[in-house]
């Protein structure tokens, strides 16, 4: 831990720095706990040049949460299109309906009611109030996990609970008692761009005369690496179902269910492929599964390259099929499902493969 002097320098040369070399960002104009619960939200796991434009546009169309709460949830993930982990958009929106039903319209403002929202841990609800509202909570997410680690010459993996516990303290003990919001920016922002996870820069950084880590060289092992990721390898195929409706060429698709990846948004058809199988033998099976699940009939042909696309653990390789010669009735499916021509498609919020299906095929 850092002594108390220690801590007066870290704070005092924290806040000086971002005075100075804070980003020029949207949500960092007028900070309500609205704004900022936007921002923090489409902040989670997606990069700060990504999600300029999403938040721009969605605080245009969205400036109060009683508008987001009064908006269907498919006009939110069409806004969220292409952002990716659609659940926080979802979530978001359920967030927003229960700020309308239990809080009047207006966003809550204690750490209690914030933490009770859906979407919402520890970690979100500080930055929310501590940014807007300059009240005094700590944070920890992985920028600051980093941060904190290195300050600390924690040598151990951050992420175990009893050092997640350390770490929380630490960020509760290092608090100003004034300017908690910028100081909390500034600790994310400092691990972002100067305390990088390998490109470290400490010759730029405020901090560096009480950095332990700095002092022993041990940027490159510390923090400790967590366990690898243990990807999973799929092979599914996407089907472009179409006909001519009333003079106009419509392709099929559904919404995902709330048991598969892409809940609340639109996809063609799409099945697991048995990778051991020829071409031959995986057109045959598809169509049968396409003629079971949709009461279609039709001829399957392999259209262009698979698409590769990688989601949480998922390695997916996409393998886009066209059927020909439709025939048959489309029997009442789980989820809802439409006949859309291209035009229509570019207006349904649409899982990112699908998107690309329609970018490239369409
Ligand atoms: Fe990180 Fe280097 Fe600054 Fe230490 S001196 S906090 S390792 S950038």
């Amino acid at each position: 831990m850092l002594d108390s002097k220690s801590k007066s320098l870290l704070r005092r040369n924290l806040l000086k720095w971002f005075d100075v070399n804070q980003r020029d960002l949207p949500w960092r104009k007028k900070r309500s706990p609205y704004r900022i619960w936007v921002s923090e939200i489409m902040l989670q796991q997606t990069q700060v040049a990504t999600v300029v434009n999403y938040y721009k546009r969605f605080m245009k169309r969205f400036p109060t949460v009683k508008k987001l709460a009064a908006a269907d949830q498919s006009e939110v993930l069409k806004l969220w299109e292409g952002l990716g982990y659609y659940r926080r958009a979802r979530q978001m929106h359920a967030a927003a309906v229960q700020v309308v039903e239990e809080h009047g319209g207006k966003f809550p403002t204690d750490f209690e009611s914030v933490l009770a929202l859906p979407g919402i841990g520890k970690y979100t609800a500080g930055a929310i109030l501590s940014i807007s509202l300059d009240q005094k909570l700590p944070i920890l997410e992985g920028n600051t996990i980093r941060l904190y680690a290195r300050l600390l010459e924690m040598k151990s993996d951050p992420r175990t609970s009893a050092n997640q516990k350390v770490l929380w303290e630490f960020a509760e003990s290092i608090l100003p008692a004034k300017r908690a919001g910028d100081f909390n920016q500034a600790l994310m922002e400092l691990g972002s761009e100067v305390c990088k996870p390998k490109t470290w820069q400490c010759e730029a950084c405020p901090i560096q005369k009480i950095c332990p880590t700095f002092v022993k060289g041990l940027q490159s092992t510390i923090p400790a690496k967590g366990k690898k990721i243990a990807y999973e390898d799929l092979h599914e195929a996407a089907i472009l179902v179409s006909k001519k409706i009333s003079g106009q060429q419509k392709w099929l698709v559904r919404v995902c269910g709330s048991d598969e990846r892409w809940t609340g948004l639109w996809d063609f058809p799409r099945y697991q492929i048995d990778h051991q199988k020829n071409e031959t033998q995986i057109c045959s099976n598809l169509g049968k599964t396409l003629a079971i699940k949709t009461g279609l009939k039709a001829k399957l042909e392999v259209v262009g390259k698979p698409i590769r696309h990688a989601v949480t653990k998922y390695r997916i390789r996409l393998s886009c099929y066209e059927a020909k010669s439709v025939s048959g009735r489309l029997k009442k499916q789980s989820t809802e499902t439409r006949w859309c021509t291209a035009g229509e498609l570019t207006e349904l919020p649409m899982s990112i493969t699908g998107r690309k299906l329609v970018n490239r095929f369409l």
